[in-house]
């Protein structure tokens, strides 16, 4: 019995806890997050108003009333059994950073717990191991944690202990801002600016908006078991190697499927947790591809919603090795089946919550929709590089523009009543444009968008789904700030633009007819990024080709968006990110996406020589033995063997000699091509790698899943595509 036969026997075999009395959701939701309520019953009035005041206002609060804060803080954390707290923050690796320090601090000889409000609001780590695109001089290592008070605290649990995080912005000693989270922050302040701008020419009085955002988050779950058997899952998240299953998702038996009880255990305990640090996960399902799935949040403001991601996948993780599964959370973990996404769910909400994506009731209403919409429609259409790049790395290049949904085509998706109402209002000839007029052209009577009209065309990277747009590109490992930051940033431009054309029109005509020229000119002007057909389809992409649109798979060449002279000009005029900032993420991603091939290559070559090969050879040597024996009985024992079967066998054994040497022959060539790249660096090795060493790995994967398809299953000791699919 070979290694991968014989954990057969622990698999599912985890011994679950079970809650005595499950408790009512609404008891708990929250109970681990120091909200506004909590921070309410513990601080005095003053304070209270103060930090809504920061919140509402960006007015900071002062030192004695962010003391009062921490003090609460850290009571009701103490109370709970925390005896750490982190400053909890996104570095560029995408990932989250914490570094744990405890309350402990010794006075008068005795040890007390205190926390000041100078703890609370600034950090130092040392920032030098962190990504920096070369922003931050390395002799200048020092960058600072600073408190986000829009996102509560909240406590993170292992079974002995607890810790305090602190979502935190994280910046340089020249305050560049070196994470993910700050960047999302000053975006939000710049769309919250061109939304308002815009209102106010529908004699809107708005304070505040805000973006909205709900994430689907897809993944995979196999059994730990499997995953630490494969040194490819476990080092780079996806399978390098491994012949397909014979069965897939040919059979369409798993989307929205019963869901296996291990799973549901599973789902269950994160949704759990989710809810106890105040994640409003609201749906959970199975996906296409066999042991794949999706979680599903109520939307919330996008910083909000980003931490929570970030949180919910972390939860995720952990709560699938209490199950003894892993999480894979990578966007092509397995070949020949749907690879994983997340869909970024987007709109803007006014500070009495009203949705600017929602088609009112009066015409007045439906104009201000129009507006919005056309704005989008036109940062869309201006900025397509940027999203194409807000969505562009190693893991989510095997599904952009890799012939798999979505395509690296960035169009958007309408649906059929809203294409109607804009080519309806293209075809209007009228230089002005009464009232009458708009209700003719519909506009008067917008009806409320219908999801179910809306929500057909699943391969819109850029779809209207009734009152939101959904950005369908994501991978499903990233950390959505990126692009919703970008998303942001562009849309904030373009609403400026509109609330300007229209300020401009409204010199010379009313505002109806004002309104209606500009929306009118950005449908002329955006239409050729509108697609309402099939994503997936050859035709688009020779229709896209036509039309102008940029079709970029990969990786390097997508991010070339973010160092363009243009584009920085955007980002610097709103205020989002400098030139050094933009420039220093475009290193940063074109390093990840290079370490990430090497990580890969390595780990490929490391697979071939301690797992293939050797397999191969084992395998290869009993034939051989087989043929030996069988040609000496042949000739001196004169046994008689058919002569066709004798030489099937002979046959047999050149074939694995042969693919063996085929798996051998590519993999030197790659150790070659490594070494070769070694000497490039940034964008150079990133197109090498691109174009030279992916399809090289693709090569060596096909002769190595060939392999493992002639010889016996006895001799593969790494667990395959039906077991790590279909073994749960
Ligand atoms: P689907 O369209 O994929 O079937 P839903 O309609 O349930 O799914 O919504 C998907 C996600 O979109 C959910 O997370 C939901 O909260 C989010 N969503 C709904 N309305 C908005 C909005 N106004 N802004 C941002 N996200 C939203
Ligand atoms: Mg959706």
């Amino acid at each position: 019995m070979n290694v991968r036969h014989s954990v057969l026997k622990n698999i599912g075999s985890v011994e679950l806890v079970k809650d005595e009395k499950p408790k009512k959701v609404t008891s708990y939701f929250g109970v681990n997050t120091f909200n506004q309520a909590e921070m309410q019953k513990r601080v005095s009035k003053k304070t209270m108003d103060s930090f809504k005041l920061w919140l509402s206002e960006g007015k900071s609060i002062n030192e004695k009333e962010a003391d009062e804060i921490a003090e609460a803080m850290k009571n009701w954390a103490v109370e709970r059994g925390v005896d750490f707290y982190a400053h909890w923050f996104q570095p560029m690796t995408g990932l989250t950073a914490e570094k744990h320090d405890t309350f402990l601090t010794f006075k008068g000889g005795k040890v007390i717990e205190k926390f000041s409000g100078s703890k609370l609001i600034l950090g130092e780590p040392d920032a030098s191991s962190f990504p920096s695109g070369g922003i931050r001089s390395t002799f200048e290592a020092r960058g600072y944690t600073a408190w986000d008070p829009s996102s509560p605290a909240f406590i993170s649990e292992t079974a002995l202990g607890k810790t305090l995080c602190i979502p935190c912005i994280f910046v340089s000693y020249h305050g560049y801002a070196l994470d993910k989270k700050l960047p999302l922050l000053r975006s939000d302040e710049a769309i919250s600016k061109a939304a308002v701008k815009l209102l106010k020419v529908f004699k809107k009085n708005v304070r505040k908006v805000v973006s909205t955002c709900g994430p689907e988050q897809e993944y995979f779950l196999i059994d730990k078991h499997y995953n630490n058997m494969r040194q490819d899952l476990m080092l780079t998240g996806r399978t390098l190697i491994g012949a397909p299953s014979p069965k897939g998702q040919q059979l369409e038996d798993q989307y929205f499927g019963s869901i296996k009880d291990r799973a549901l255990n599973y789902m269950q305990e994160v949704c759990a947790e989710a809810y106890k640090v105040g994640i409003p996960v609201s749906t959970r399902h199975n996906e296409v591809a066999p042991h794949q799935y999706e979680f599903a949040p109520i939307f919330e403001e996008s910083n909000l919603a980003a931490d929570h991601n970030q949180m919910l996948m972390d939860i995720m993780k952990k709560v699938a090795l209490r199950h003894d599964l892993v999480c894979l959370m990578h966007e092509k973990p397995f070949a020949g089946i749907n690879g994983s996404g997340k869909h970024l769910n987007w709109s803007m909400a006014d500070d009495q919550g009203n949705n600017l994506l929602n088609p009112g009731h009066s015409p007045q209403e439906n104009l201000q929709f129009l507006a919005v919409l056309t704005a989008i429609l036109r940062a869309v259409y201006n900025h397509a590089d940027l999203l194409r790049a807000s969505i562009a790395f190693a893991g989510n290049e095997h599904r952009l523009g890799a012939n798999e949904a979505p395509p690296a085509i960035v169009s958007v998706f309408l649906g059929e009543q809203l294409t109607v109402i804009l080519d309806t209002i293209e075809k209007g000839t009228k230089q002005k444009v009464s009232k009458q007029d708009i209700i003719n052209l519909g506009v008067g009577k917008l009806p409320t968008i219908n999801k179910d009209a809306t929500d057909r065309n699943r391969t819109s990277p850029f779809a209207f789904t009734g009152a939101k747009f959904e950005f369908r590109a994501l991978g499903s490992s990233q950390n959505i700030s990126t692009p919703i930051m970008i998303l942001n940033t562009i849309i904030a431009d373009s609403l400026t633009y509109v609330a300007e054309q229209i300020e401009k029109q409204t010199k010379s005509k009313d505002l109806e007819s004002a309104v209606m020229a500009v929306v009118t000119s950005l449908v002329k002007e955006t239409k050729k990024i509108r697609f309402e057909g099939n994503n997936y389809a050859a035709e688009w992409v020779t229709e896209a080709a036509k039309r102008g649109l940029p079709n970029i798979a990969a990786t390097y060449e997508a991010l070339k968006a973010i160092s363009k002279k243009d584009n920085i000009a955007i980002f610097e005029k709103l205020g989002v990110l400098t030139r050094d900032e933009l420039v220093s993420r475009y290193h940063i991603w074109i390093e990840m996406y290079n370490t990430m091939l090497t990580i890969e290559a390595n780990t490929l070559k490391e697979m071939v020589n301690a797992n293939v090969v050797p397999s191969g050879l084992d395998y290869q040597s009993q034939l051989a033995k087989i043929v030996s024996e069988l040609t000496q009985l042949k000739t001196s024992a004169g046994l008689k063997i058919d002569e066709a079967a004798y030489a099937d066998m002979k046959d047999h054994l050149s074939e694995v000699t042969y693919k063996i040497y085929y798996v051998r022959k590519h993999t030197v060539a790659m150790a070659k091509l490594l070494e070769k790249a070694a000497g490039e660096e940034g964008p150079e090795k990133a197109e090498t790698y691109f174009n030279e060493l992916k399809p090289l790995m693709e090569h060596i994967r096909r002769h190595c899943d060939d392999l493992e398809t002639v010889i016996s299953d006895e001799h593969w000791d790494l667990p395959k595509y039906r077991e790590m699919l279909f073994v749960m």
